[in-house]
């Protein structure tokens, strides 16, 4: 290993402590928070003080059971309204997170260890989900009634679903709700909710708010172990579809468990991005974009640009750049300041994960040209990280790290450039840096992910699907695709002879 940077990170802490507004202890079902049918209880921790915050029920198949027959309960009702009616519902909710942003981004930041910049954009992100949701659900039509037999018409009715069960992640625990939540009730489904067990506050604090907005039982919310709650949901014979959001490997268990009883399956999985610089990219901007999109949340994002292939001729020019901008990034803890760029690792777990990963890059000889190591404590701080000279086929390349952590690659022609972009599991996003028109519109064409980006990285629009290819699974989070993939469709046949 060589290191070649003399940057050197602390970890800006903030002046006073946080003080979150907590949820209530239960679980919510049919809703109202009631009393899970387990005593066992999970902690919940700030990453960032190591300190816990609260106990959430570690919640039970049973707990499970009663959600799903509240949703259930629900379910004819809910799919009854108009559009216009699930609309306004939708739109009060987002006027409520709204009103309510401080408390929650504070909560968010005091269960993730995010900086105040990331809480913020979370919570304006969530918002926006919920009006855009609220707008594409009265203006999702299908297609007009027609004649395509003799003397029969053809009439398409959109459906939802039925029960929809939903299991979220920690690195964004309110707007991957939200993601799912908007389109899923929009589209008019009923649904119950897992969320991680690191991270259920702000998901439970949102049922808390919207409680009296919405039917009971349209939302429900169970915490607990993926292995219990989230396995009973999607093994559930009264769940109609099963959506997750999380790691390549709880997508596989999910799809498995969904399969005893042929519900459909939503999967959002990882990513490893690759980020293609040409020679005639602008460096700056380039290095720039890295900067931001590769440690966005500290690196603990399933889009992010880990993963750069940099053309031989501009490598170390570019590379340089890069480490310049990573050696400013601003490390601390939430309240420390909105200049804040890194906060903590989500656990102590995952710190010694990325920890351990960093190790292997050493044993294998790599060079970090910046970063590399653990910050000092308390919380799960990593030191923003660049590591170059990566060989082809190199593990790094492929493996998602999840962590401040950015790897750096050459290439000498375009077509080797497209195909060692594409030489991964992963198939969720990539971005692709270039002056050239012709290349711009060319070699998005033929990469192999749900989203590519040219001259930019990780801005998502609410009106544009996200989700991913091969190993990132399947289905569309999102603009209306997602509510085509929380709805059905029926075809109705009309004898008019
Ligand atoms: P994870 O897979 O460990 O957990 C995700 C959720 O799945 C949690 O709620 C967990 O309890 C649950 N789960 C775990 N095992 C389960 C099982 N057997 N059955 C049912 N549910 C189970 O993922 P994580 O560590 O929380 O999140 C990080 C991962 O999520 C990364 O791989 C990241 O790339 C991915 N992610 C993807 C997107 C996307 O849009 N594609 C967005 C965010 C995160």
């Amino acid at each position: 290993m060589t290191t070649t940077d003399t940057a050197s990170f602390t970890v800006r802490r903030a002046e006073a402590a946080l003080t979150p507004s907590l949820p209530p202890f239960g679980q919510f079902i049919g809703g109202a928070f009631v009393a899970s049918s387990s005593t066992a209880t999970v902690d919940v921790e700030n990453p960032a003080t190591e300190e816990i915050l609260m106990q959430v029920p570690s919640g039970s198949v049973e707990d499970v059971d009663a959600a799903v027959a509240a949703a259930v309960a629900a379910k004819a009702d809910w799919a009854a309204r108009t559009p216009k009616e699930r609309s306004s519902v939708l739109l009060r909710i987002a006027d409520i997170i709204e009103a309510n942003r401080e408390l929650l981004e504070t909560l968010e930041a005091a269960n993730t260890g995010k900086p105040a910049a990331v809480a913020e954009d979370d919570i304006s992100s969530a918002i926006d989900t919920f009006r855009f949701s609220a707008g594409a659900t009265r203006a999702f039509t299908t297609p007009g009634a027609d004649d395509y037999a003799q003397n029969h018409t053809s009439v398409i009715l959109r459906e939802p679903v039925g029960v929809v069960g939903v299991i979220t992640p920690w690195n964004y625990p309110l707007l991957m709700a939200a993601w799912k939540i908007a389109p899923v009730l929009g589209a008019g489904n009923t649904l119950v909710l897992k969320p991680s067990e690191q991270t259920p506050l702000t998901t439970l604090k949102l049922a808390e708010l919207i409680a009296s907005e919405i039917p009971a039982g349209v939302l429900n919310i169970v915490t607990g172990p993926g292995r219990v709650v989230g396995n009973r949901l999607s093994e559930h014979p009264d769940v109609d579809l099963v959506a997750i959001t999380g790691s390549v490997g709880s997508g596989q268990k999910v799809a498995a468990s969904a399969a005893s009883t042929v519900k459909r399956v939503h999967l959002e999985l990882g990513g490893k991005a690759p980020v293609v610089v040409f020679d005639d990219a602008d460096l700056e901007a380039a290095a720039k974009g890295v900067r931001e999109a590769g440690f966005w949340n500290g690196g603990q994002e399933c889009g992010a640009a880990c993963r750069v292939l940099v053309h031989e001729s501009v490598a170390e020019k570019f590379t340089e750049l890069l480490v310049r901008e990573v050696s400013d990034i601003t490390v601390g803890a939430p309240g420390a300041g909105d200049d804040v760029e890194i906060g903590s690792m989500i656990s102590g777990d995952h710190y010694k994960r990325v920890l351990a990963a960093l190790d292997d890059l050493r044993k294998e000889g790599l060079t970090i040209a910046v970063g590399g190591n653990a910050l000092e404590g308390p919380g799960y701080f990593i030191e923003p990280t660049v590591v170059t000279d990566v060989p082809a086929g190199a593990a790094i390349a492929s493996t998602e790290i999840f962590g401040p952590v950015v790897s750096v690659e050459t290439f000498s022609t375009e077509e080797e450039a497209i195909t060692r972009a594409n030489e991964t599991v992963y198939g969720l996003a990539a971005s692709v840096w270039t002056t050239n028109a012709a290349r711009s519109l060319s070699v998005p064409r033929r990469l192999d992910f749900g989203t590519v980006w040219v001259n930019s990285h990780l801005v998502i629009a609410n009106e544009m699907p996200w989700g991913g290819f091969k190993g990132s699974g399947y289905g569309r989070d999102l603009s209306t695709y997602a509510l085509e993939d929380f709805s059905r469709t029926k075809h109705v046949m009309y004898n008019c002879g």
